[in-house]
């Protein structure tokens, strides 16, 4: 193992390697970034170079120390997480770890902890970290991460130096996919379906996906010209989950591309539903051109919309309702 390893984000990762080496990292970080890119595994990546027992300039991943971390079980490295069963970071969570933090590191290296994702701290766990942020403890880092920023109180964040990870791009998630024993054709469609999220491309099933996809196709069928009320139930349906809106409007936007770059090229090559041809040529030429091009900017617009936290039914509805407008 070694930074080396760790799929994508190079920037990142040398900005945070070259302050380790130089021994000028902050004392408190907040990764920000899509789920399932590799900020905690970077967060690790970290706290393992710091205690690795081989190296002193990267990380083994097999030494004892190396192998604590990752499992859980190193004294001077803590994650914290919400406990099982519970939604939120509460702030006796936080008071434990600021004991913890003060007291003396095991390793005689630097203590480190994980706050993930830190946006679950309700407010007054925030406002009780608060006082850690402000005078931190003698070689301690805080990690923060968070999907967005959005969730943490501006007292938190300016305390924090924020780091932005960005979705990885469709050929690295399919490269890595191809390492890992899929074939190119299904890595190919599971990195598009997914977006850049390498936590999700590597847990889901392909048959899952499939499964998913037709459902969401019969919603999209359903909306035909004039059916307010198929645009309105299935806005109440689709909203109701938080993670399956933002995957199905991730699975939207490239459908609708499909359907725009098959009705303006009738090339099939750039398609990423490659299986669905037939239905894409048929439903391509039912489809104006403008209101593909519409559906398109206000599903990339929804998802955004969403990820700020704007009620769901409310965006999913404005989106449907356009599909059903009569033009
Ligand atoms: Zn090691």
């Amino acid at each position: 193992m070694g930074f080396s390893e760790i799929i994508g984000h190079k920037k990142q990762i040398d900005m945070l390697r070259q302050a380790w080496l130089s021994g000028r990292l902050h004392h408190a970080y907040l990764f920000v970034g899509p789920d399932g890119i590799g900020k905690k595994t970077l967060a690790l990546a970290l706290a393992q170079a710091t205690h690795c027992t081989e190296l002193d300039d990267d990380f083994c991943g097999g030494c004892g120390a190396c192998r604590g971390i990752q499992s859980g079980n190193h004294a001077d490295v803590r994650v914290v997480e919400p406990l099982s069963g519970k939604k939120e970071i509460t702030i006796q969570q936080v008071r434990e770890l600021e004991k913890e933090l003060t007291l003396r590191s095991f390793s005689g290296r630097k203590k480190i902890a994980i706050i993930d994702p830190a946006t679950l701290m309700n407010r007054p766990a925030q406002n009780a970290l608060l006082k850690t942020l402000e005078e931190p403890p003698q070689d301690c880092i805080l990690i923060l991460i968070a999907t967005n920023a959005g969730g943490l109180l501006p007292t938190v964040r300016s305390r924090v130096f924020a780091l932005s990870f960005g979705a990885l791009s469709r050929q690295i998630v399919t490269q890595f996919l191809v390492s890992k024993g899929k074939s190119q054709q299904e890595a190919e469609f599971l990195a598009a379906m997914t977006m850049g999220s390498l936590g999700a491309a590597s847990k889901i099933e392909k048959e899952k996906l499939i499964e998913k996809r037709q459902g969401w196709l019969d919603m999209l069928a359903s909306l035909t010209p004039g059916n307010y009320r198929a645009a309105l139930v299935s806005a109440e349906a689709l909203a109701a989950n938080r993670d399956e809106t933002l995957m199905f409007l991730e699975w939207a936007g490239i459908w609708y591309r499909d359907l725009l770059t098959f009705r303006v090229t009738r090339a099939s090559d750039e398609i990423v539903n490659q299986d669905m041809l037939l239905q894409i040529e048929q439903q391509s030429a039912h489809t104006q051109e403008n209101l593909l091009f519409s559906l398109l900017a206000k599903t990339t617009e929804a998802s955004r919309r969403i990820q700020r936290n704007v009620n769901r039914r409310m965006v999913i509805e404005d989106l449907f309702l356009e599909a059903v407008e009569i033009h």
